[in-house]
């Protein structure tokens, strides 16, 4: 077993405090990395919260990891050691089902291994994620880091990034599309910037005021207060595609109006309780609501791939270790610009 340190939740509700714990050996396909930096998505504090029922503890969160290759099981090819490799939300599939075979391991049918807050394919040892100096996984679910970007702001892409990534590319936003994004935080920034770099119109609707110049500077074309009911108003049917990225429940209606025919409104944020949406603002220019969650293993390396291209990161705030709980209440007030992430050299 290999020793490794980082940080836990051991019970719901308490705070993160430093935790030892083992990682398993190399498997002949595994790789073992040195966590660089670990993001703080919202979903692990719903996770370390039970907002989204029961979990397991402790619990060591974290699904936005970048690191080193220090070590390589014995018929490990896909990397070599000393490459910045990426892990994200999910660390190993069933590999065998329809949507594993297509590529879509993140709905894989028979059994997904999330990073943490789940269990290995054995049904009983816990995995533990991101939050700690070192990780093992197959290499099969481990990405590849463009040389060119900077690692901290890398770690949010595993995440953040390709959770918006993902559903831009299915409803082909592009030029001469209105794109609109519902909340400018870790997931919505990284919207606003992968909808603008794919030349789609973009419009960023917030329940801050002080986020306009932000937004703006990652590439919204307009920017929208959810109180400016004008606004909304005056955008009625004109909208191709909405991505709600909003962690808290809120009103979707307003937003619905604003799709044209044929359009569809994309929930992505989970607050864990039902939405509300009256039937007539779907049947109206025949809407539709749909859901997305991450990416699969090769449309995260064409996400990847395409920030190496473009230059695109995350806008982060790196804190340390001992950090943790206070970056999660700012997270919870909206005031993270625009994700934290934990320096793992801290742990
Ligand atoms: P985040 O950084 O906290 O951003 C959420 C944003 O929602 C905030 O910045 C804020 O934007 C807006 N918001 C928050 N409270 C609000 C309220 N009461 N009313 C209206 N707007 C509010 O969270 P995140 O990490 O981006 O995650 C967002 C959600 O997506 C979480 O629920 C998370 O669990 C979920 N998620 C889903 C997936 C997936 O695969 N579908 C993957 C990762 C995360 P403004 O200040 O601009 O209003
Ligand atoms: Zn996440
Ligand atoms: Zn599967």
């Amino acid at each position: 077993m290999i020793q490794t340190r980082g940080y836990a939740a051991i019970a719901p509700h308490t705070p993160l405090a430093p935790f030892e714990f083992t990682r398993r050996d190399l498997g002949a396909r595994d790789v073992q990395i040195e966590i660089g930096y670990a993001g703080i998505c919202h979903s692990d504090i719903h996770q370390v919260r039970e907002e989204w029922g029961p979990s397991i503890f402790p619990m060591v969160p974290g699904h936005e990891i970048v690191g080193k290759v220090v070590a390589l099981g014995s018929e490990a090819g896909k990397h070599k050691i000393g490459d910045t490799v990426g892990v994200g939300v999910f660390v190993d599939s069933c590999r065998n089902c329809a949507n594993c075979l297509a590529g879509n391991e993140q709905y894989c049918l028979e059994g997904l291994v999330p990073t943490y807050n789940g269990y290995e394919k054995d049904g009983t040892t816990p995995t533990y994620g991101g939050y700690s100096k070192v990780i093992v996984i197959d290499e099969r679910y481990v990405l590849r880091v463009p040389s060119s970007l900077p690692t901290s702001g890398v770690a949010p892409l595993l995440c953040a990034g390709i959770t918006l990534y993902s559903p831009l590319k299915h409803w082909s936003a592009g030029p001469n599309k209105r794109v609109g994004i519902i909340g400018l935080g870790g997931l919505g920034h990284m919207g606003v910037k992968f909808a603008h770099a794919l030349g789609a119109e973009v419009t960023l609707f917030s329940h801050s005021p002080g986020k306009e110049s932000d937004a703006r500077r990652f590439g919204a074309d307009h920017f929208v207060l959810d109180t400016d009911k004008e606004a909304l108003k005056k955008g009625r049917n004109s909208y191709d595609l909405i991505l709600s990225t909003v962690s808290a429940e809120m009103d979707l209606n307003p937003y619905l109006q604003l799709l044209g025919m044929d359009s569809t409104l994309v929930i992505i944020g989970l607050p864990g309780k039902p939405l509300a949406i009256a039937a007539e603002n779907l049947l109206s220019q025949r809407r539709s609501v749909a859901g997305s969650m991450i990416g699969g293993i090769q449309e995260t390396q064409e996400m990847l791939d395409f920030c190496g291209e473009h230059g695109i990161v995350s806008d982060v705030e790196v804190v340390s270790a001992g950090e943790i709980n206070l970056a999660y209440d700012r997270t919870v007030k909206s005031d993270v610009k625009y994700r934290f992430v934990i320096d793992a050299a801290t742990f």
